[in-house]
């Protein structure tokens, strides 16, 4: 048997170091045992997934240095390896399971839903789907399809019993088929959910081991009913321990930065990141702490994966990318330097900004110096325009952050709308907005202009040092920042 695994990321968002840890012990697994590492787009969602973060999540995968053998970049045996260009083989499989019985046609409403889910409540059961379409009788159910009437299908659960999981890293895990909801499998609009594709996909590109997030356990017993569903043998498969804050809640935005590209525009090298990725579930079986990816292959193996919490240390990561450093050759050294922030390339993209500022050749580096820096520093009085409050200043920011977080693309022109609308938002001038938003990101008073600043520092750089200016202006408790959240929502 040749193993074969695969990573199947949504593109929903910038790239998360969370894909980077799941690609990295799949590649890990799939090298070490001379098997297939497959890269599978997830694509189902129709309003959130968008191509530009695909792009970004190949490329910042590339970067990392993880990669993969199959996939919609370089083709392979099971194409196509984008879930939107497979509809018909869902369709296909969801029909198949309606025929057999597996699957039914669901007629309700949303309103209906709804009040089905409000009346589950109160009588104290799990707030899941009634069941109530599958008793329909066939022939209505297939004449009012045929009438155009809108549906979903969902797939059937057994009413009792305990579908038990031998978890390779947990043992025996149950869950009461009672809990288990109705899932839909095919949306309306005639789009698979992500447990219909997954599971379909996964055995026709005959996926032998499936490593992915925890998140994803209690999807299992979906999943292996319908591995029953259709006869087919399923995958062994692992869950990973989620990465964690430092409150061991799990990673989010809010309070680590959660972007490759963050720690890349950092100046992380790959190899470091991937090394401490590494660690947040493995332990090399010497306790060697600085490894490269090379070497965690060689010793790979997968009963060594922990279960423990990992907590996501950008303290221990920046160690760990210092022991990387230290150990490069000067030319190596002096390579990446330039790769990174000294190219002629990136030299370019600054040159507009500031051609018409120097003086002498030399005033290039002070007027851009924040571009190259890990952390700047200013006073916190610097941020906050006159006649505004400290605390207006940080929702102001936090307001702005929020906005920025929206554009799928950090153009000038879209950051400068940005800016308008936070501004009418708060009535704020746009004068006073940059002018903090600037300190926030320059650290100066004066400095190149601001949007085509934060286009080259890119969305990552920006919302860490606007996250950071915000910290600085004070802590933004629960109630404040849900009636901020508030504000921000009907606004839009
Ligand atoms: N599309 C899912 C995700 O975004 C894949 C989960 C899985 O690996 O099964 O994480």
């Amino acid at each position: 048997m040749t193993v074969r695994v695969r990573i199947a990321p949504s593109p929903t968002g910038s790239p998360h170091v969370g894909t980077a840890y799941i690609a990295l012990f799949n590649y890990c697994f799939a090298k070490s045992h001379g098997g297939r590492f497959v890269l599978r787009i997830e694509d189902t969602d129709q309003e959130r997934s968008d191509p530009i973060y695909e792009k970004m999540i190949m490329d910042a995968l590339k970067w990392t240095g993880v990669s993969w053998d199959e996939g919609p970049d370089v083709g392979g045996d099971f194409e196509p390896y984008r879930q939107s260009e497979r509809t018909a083989i869902y369709r296909d499989h969801a029909q198949q399971l309606m025929e057999a019985s597996h699957a039914y046609r669901c007629f309700c409403t949303a309103d209906q839903l709804k009040s089905i889910r409000n009346e589950r409540f109160k009588q104290g059961l799990s707030t899941g789907y009634d069941g109530s379409c599958s008793r329909l009788d066939a022939d209505e159910s297939k004449k009012r399809a045929d009438a155009g009437e809108l549906h979903t299908i969902r797939m059937n659960v057994p009413a009792e019993g305990t579908c038990h999981i031998d978890d390779p890293m947990r043992g025996d895990v149950q869950f009461d088929y009672s809990v288990i909801d109705h899932q839909v499998l095919l949306k309306s609009d005639g789009f698979p959910t992500y447990h219909l594709a997954n599971v379909v996909d996964d055995h026709l590109m005959k996926i032998t081991h499936v490593i992915r997030g925890e998140e994803w356990l209690s999807s299992l017993p979906k999943h292996i009913l319908l591995y029953q569903y259709f006869g087919w043998q399923a995958p062994i498969v692992y869950h990973v321990p989620l990465l964690r804050n430092a409150d061991k809640s799990k990673l989010s935005k809010r309070k680590n930065p959660t972007s490759i590209l963050y720690y890349r525009e950092l100046g992380i090298v790959p190899e470091a990141l991937l090394n401490f990725l590494g660690l947040m579930a493995y332990s090399m079986p010497d306790g060697q702490e600085v490894f490269t990816l090379d070497e965690m292959v060689q010793h790979f193996d997968i009963s060594r994966m922990s279960l423990g919490g990992p907590v996501f240390d950008v303290q221990k990561l920046t160690w760990i990318n210092q022991q990387h450093l230290a150990s490069m050759s000067n030319d190596e050294l002096v390579q990446r330097v330039v790769d990174w922030r000294l190219s002629p390339a990136f030299f370019a993209k600054l040159m507009p900004l500031v051609n018409k500022r120097m003086h002498r050749l030399g005033d290039f580096m002070q007027l851009c110096d924040f571009m190259f820096f890990s952390a700047i520093d200013y006073d916190l009085e610097s941020l906050i325009p006159k006649n505004k409050e400290q605390d207006e200043t940080r929702d102001t920011l936090q307001l702005f952050v929020w906005e920025l977080e929206k554009l799928t693309s950090f153009e000038e022109s879209h950051i400068e709308t940005a800016f308008n609308r936070i501004g009418g938002l708060q009535q704020w001038s746009l004068r006073d907005l940059t002018g903090s938003a600037r300190i926030a990101i320059t650290g100066k008073k004066v400095a190149p202009p601001l949007f085509g600043v934060m286009e080259i520092l890119g969305s990552d750089l920006c919302r860490n040092r606007l996250m950071e200016a915000i910290e600085k202006l004070g802590p933004l408790g629960k109630k404040k920042l849900a009636k901020l959240e508030e504000k921000y929502r009907s606004s839009n």
